[in-house]
């Protein structure tokens, strides 16, 4: 591999030196062309490398002519620089970034425990509070998809669609039954505590984990002295405060879950990984902005936190 000369490599409209000047550090990176909103977003560990390899893809060459210069917000590691990627992304819909467009609504799969069984049931978010409610599995953009994800996870794991609610049922059993594809609860053959253990060990990595904590906490990234705190709070992402920044800043941000937010810290939070700070969030207002500095909900400009 040879070392990249962005000065000699670069496109010829994009300015050379917004790309002389991006780091070899994690952050966010924003292609800009010639209207206000940004033709693209993206986040890495390397900006610096990332981009390179952005300006050399072929796939890409249509935005890359669009581009004229690449800015960067510098973070102090891989989890504010996801958090601001997925925020950025949202509030200002680059025209390159492909992204499913998302559904407000989001749906899940309760498991509801009856006298008979496990039942599962299709809701959404509007009628229960996804990160808060227990025993839900997935977040999918609509029932039907949902419903689908039940059934090639049923198939997979031979469990009864009769019983699911997902298939009708006969007198005989059901229909898997009859292609081998049912282990026989429908007809007594397999226990249903049996099916139901299974069907929990199906779901279960799919589980939705509710927000463990009492309030908002702060996950703490550092580097080479430059510390960050990322309040989150209900899987939401509040705000950062930043210690290169002086002063306190107005907080904005909601702590709502977020399902972006969601994908992001769950496991960093669920398996510890994560260095956080609980003390100061548990039962605090989550706008409260912190001694020395404050939280904003967004960066204020792209050199503030460089
Ligand atoms: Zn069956």
């Amino acid at each position: 591999m040879t070392r990249e000369e962005p000065r000699c490599k670069s496109p010829p409209k994009i300015d050379p030196d917004s790309l002389a000047a991006l780091p070899r550090s994690p952050g966010v990176y924003i292609f800009r062309g010639e209207g206000a909103l940004p033709l693209y977003i993206g986040k890495s560990v390397d900006i610096r490398a990332r981009v390179m390899s952005h300006l050399r893809a072929r796939h890409e060459a249509r935005m890359i002519a669009q581009t004229l210069r690449v800015d960067f917000i510098g973070t102090a590691g891989e989890i504010g620089a996801l958090l601001q990627e997925a925020r950025m992304i949202k509030e200002q819909r680059p025209l390159f970034n492909i992204r499913l467009r998302r559904s407000r609504t989001l749906c899940s799969i309760l498991l509801r425990r009856t006298l008979t069984g496990v039942v599962p049931e299709f809701v959404d978010g509007t009628t229960h509070a996804l990160g808060s409610t227990p025993d839900l599995y997935g977040l999918f953009a609509s029932r039907h998809a949902a419903r689908m994800k039940l059934r090639e996870l049923a198939q997979e794991h031979a469990l009864c669609l009769a019983l699911l609610g997902l298939e009708g049922t006969a007198g005989r059993g059901c229909f898997g039954l009859q292609i081998r594809r049912c282990r026989g609860a429908c007809v007594g053959r397999e226990s249903r505590a049996e099916h139901d253990e299974r069907l929990s060990a199906a779901l279960i990595e799919h589980q939705v984990h509710c927000w463990p904590y009492r309030g908002a906490v702060d996950i703490v990234e550092e580097a080479e002295g430059w510390v960050q705190r990322h309040r989150v709070h209900n899987w939401g992402y509040v705000g950062t405060w930043c210690s290169k920044r002086g002063g306190a800043l107005p907080g904005a941000g909601t702590a709502s879950f977020d399902p972006d937010v969601y994908k992001i810290l769950v496991k960093p939070i669920m398996l510890g990984s994560a260095r956080l700070d609980v003390a100061g969030g548990v039962g605090a207002c989550c706008r409260t902005a912190a001694p020395g500095g404050g939280y904003s909900s967004r960066f204020p400009d792209e050199i503030a936190c460089r």
